[in-house]
């Protein structure tokens, strides 16, 4: 079948992507040495790493213009399969401090972030600044929790108030200045949760289903009331089975679901067969304009923040299932102008 070609040769693609990643990535000491060296010209700002452009938003929000702000994964890479490259290695180990999503989402990242520790910097994970109770597990894993907190911006909220703690303690100088930026983002954050739960209210009852290629929305559902279908699990490294699909097209069918939605960062075939297994039995399902799931869109474009992904995820999910396409706001104008200082991509 083609299929499982496609499996087989994205199964070998991928071995020799890690080889050749951990190849450029080593964790030994001359990395280290490397990144001491490259440490020697005078900074101004103190460099703060952010892996995920989500994570670099709100920390280059907090930091404002006191620190130089570097996100390694830049817009559309997908941080479930991301690998640091030997360079973001020597970004990380040279950093005053790092910032990362966590429970595993960036499980590829090896031992870097415990070497930074070790070395007596700090890193934070922000999804450990969530209150546990309000975490999700992976239904397929008991043991691992749903990592796409930032979908739900109560819980995104939350993060910013740790991080001014950590930055008040590196640059004392700024604290006040830090503490008000994270309450400013702790209240916009507050806004749009408002305005998401105004527009997915809209959309008649029987019509909130989210049906999307990867499973990434479920904070995202539980917080504004859609029920969450995704057709990969929680990570993208997982492959949907045929029988996957064929369970999901009879749910669909028989809830007259009308649209499917793909995402900037996730390949499009799975929802495709979606669409044609519907078509097969009869129903139309439509495919929605792409959502930004675990990245935001380009720098300089609305969805290039993270407020403007979700309120672009928040406007179409509306619009494509029958409710409201409009929160009252113009989106660009609702940005918190915070594009990471030093991003490098
Ligand atoms: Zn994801």
């Amino acid at each position: 079948m083609p299929h499982r070609a496609t499996y087989i040769f994205g199964a070998v693609f991928a071995l020799a992507f890690l080889a050749f990643a951990c190849d450029r990535a080593p964790n030994q000491p001359d990395a280290a040495g490397a990144a001491g060296a490259a440490t020697q010209p005078s900074r101004q700002l103190p460099l703060l790493v952010a892996t995920t452009p989500m994570v670099g938003d709100v920390v280059s929000a907090v930091a404002g213009a006191h620190a130089k702000v570097v996100v390694l994964i830049g817009p559309g890479v997908d941080p479930h399969l991301w690998t640091p490259t030997r360079t973001d290695v020597l970004e990380i180990l040279d950093a005053d401090a790092v910032f990362l999503n966590g429970l595993m989402l960036e499980g590829r990242v090896g031992d870097s972030f415990a070497r930074v520790e070790t070395a007596g910097r700090p890193v934070l994970r922000l999804a450990q600044s969530i209150d546990r109770k309000e975490l999700l597990t992976d239904p397929k894993r008991a043991s691992y929790f749903d990592p796409h907190v930032w979908m739900d911006p109560t819980l995104w909220a939350m993060t910013a108030a740790p991080i001014a703690e950590l930055l008040a303690k590196l640059d004392p100088q700024h604290a006040d200045e830090f503490h008000a930026n994270a309450d400013r983002y702790e209240a916009r954050a507050h806004a749009l949760a408002d305005e998401c739960a105004q527009l997915i209210s809209s959309i008649p009852s029987e019509h909130r289903t989210l049906v999307s290629a990867h499973d990434a929305f479920a904070y995202f559902g539980k917080r504004f009331g859609l029920e969450v279908y995704g057709i990969q699990g929680l990570s993208t490294e997982s492959e949907a089975s045929i029988a996957d699909i064929e369970n999901l097209v009879a749910h669909i069918s028989s809830k007259h679901v009308p649209t499917a939605f793909v995402e900037t960062t996730v390949s499009d075939r799975t929802i495709r067969a979606l669409v044609e297994g519907c078509a097969s039995i009869g129903h139309e399902l439509k495919i929605g304009e792409p959502l930004y799931s675990d990245s935001m869109g380009r720098a300089s474009t609305p969805e290039g923040s993270w407020e403007g992904m979700i309120r672009h995820n928040a406007r179409v999910i509306a619009a494509s299932l029958g409710g409201d396409n409009v929160g009252g706001h113009n989106v660009g104008a609702q940005n918190f102008g915070s594009q990471p200082s030093g991003g490098k991509r």
